[in-house]
């Protein structure tokens, strides 16, 4: 598919965070231009990350200070994926939840019955204050049966130095602890957070893009949920190692700049 056919054929654009339109704290060259160009052909931009330790508001004021925020944006992480998750098929259920205190909010705000004592489901987000007081009890929980849920499945957060354990890493060590893998997984590549988009922004998978530079998590996602997918080579994915990879992408290029 060429650049001017994937423009032509969607009218909403999901753009990943790390290595798509920013490096770390530094935006790609030529990815504030590219974004105005799609606004100004009336494209919708939403950022879409499976990084549930932090809000919309945070990811927006960051965007913002990047000067890649623009009118009509919006900001879709796996956390609002998993509170709408819940809001629509466990709204009656009490919920053990382990999560910053900031997203704690957004799954309160949303209608989700938190709770500390004999929970119904235990949902796992990506809790940067997490302690060993909370996983013992998250591990009892699970133990006891109830309903396990993960915001998403990533065993690393990308940062400047040893990268760190995200989600995927705690699954693992409760895999060990209980033998419990996740129920459900909302975020990217699972179809959770693709269908919730699809209805939070009113746009048919089949008219929208998923621009990411991860094979397995944004390529996936975009490919298993019936989205157009573009490529991006300014992260972790070069054109060699893209071939290792069962997804093929519609489009691949070297950054957002291009399109
Ligand atoms: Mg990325």
């Amino acid at each position: 598919m060429t650049r001017e056919e994937l423009l032509s054929s969607c009218d909403l654009f999901l753009f990943d965070l790390d290595g798509t339109v920013y490096l770390g704290d530094a935006p790609i060259a030529g990815a504030a231009a590219a974004l105005g160009r799609l606004r100004a052909a009336g494209k919708r931009v939403v950022y879409l990350t499976n990084n549930s330790s932090k809000t919309r508001a945070e990811y927006e004021k960051k965007l913002r200070a990047l000067g890649l925020w623009g009118e009509g944006d919006a900001v879709y992480t796996s956390a609002d994926a998993t509170a709408e998750y819940l809001r629509a098929f466990h709204a009656d259920k009490r919920v053990y939840l382990l999560a910053t205190p900031a997203v704690r909010e957004v799954f309160r705000a949303a209608g989700v019955h938190l709770t500390r004592q004999t929970p119904d489901v235990c949902v796992l987000a990506y809790d940067t204050t997490l302690t060993f007081a909370k996983m013992k009890r998250f591990n009892e929980f699970l133990a006891a049966g109830a309903l396990y849920v993960a915001t998403h499945p990533d065993d690393v957060c990308p940062t400047a130095g040893v990268p760190m354990p995200d989600v995927g890493s705690f699954l693992a060590l409760f895999e060990r602890s209980c033998g419990r893998r996740p129920d459900v997984i909302c975020g990217k590549p699972f179809t959770v957070m693709g269908e919730c988009v699809a209805r939070a922004f009113g746009v048919p998978a089949a008219r929208t893009c998923m621009a990411g530079d991860r094979m397995h998590t944004d390529i996936r996602f975009g490919n298993a949920n019936g989205m157009r997918t573009l490529l991006v080579l300014s992260g972790e994915t070069t054109r060699e190692s893209m071939a290792r990879f069962p997804d093929v992408p519609d489009l691949v290029l070297d950054s957002v700049a291009e399109l």
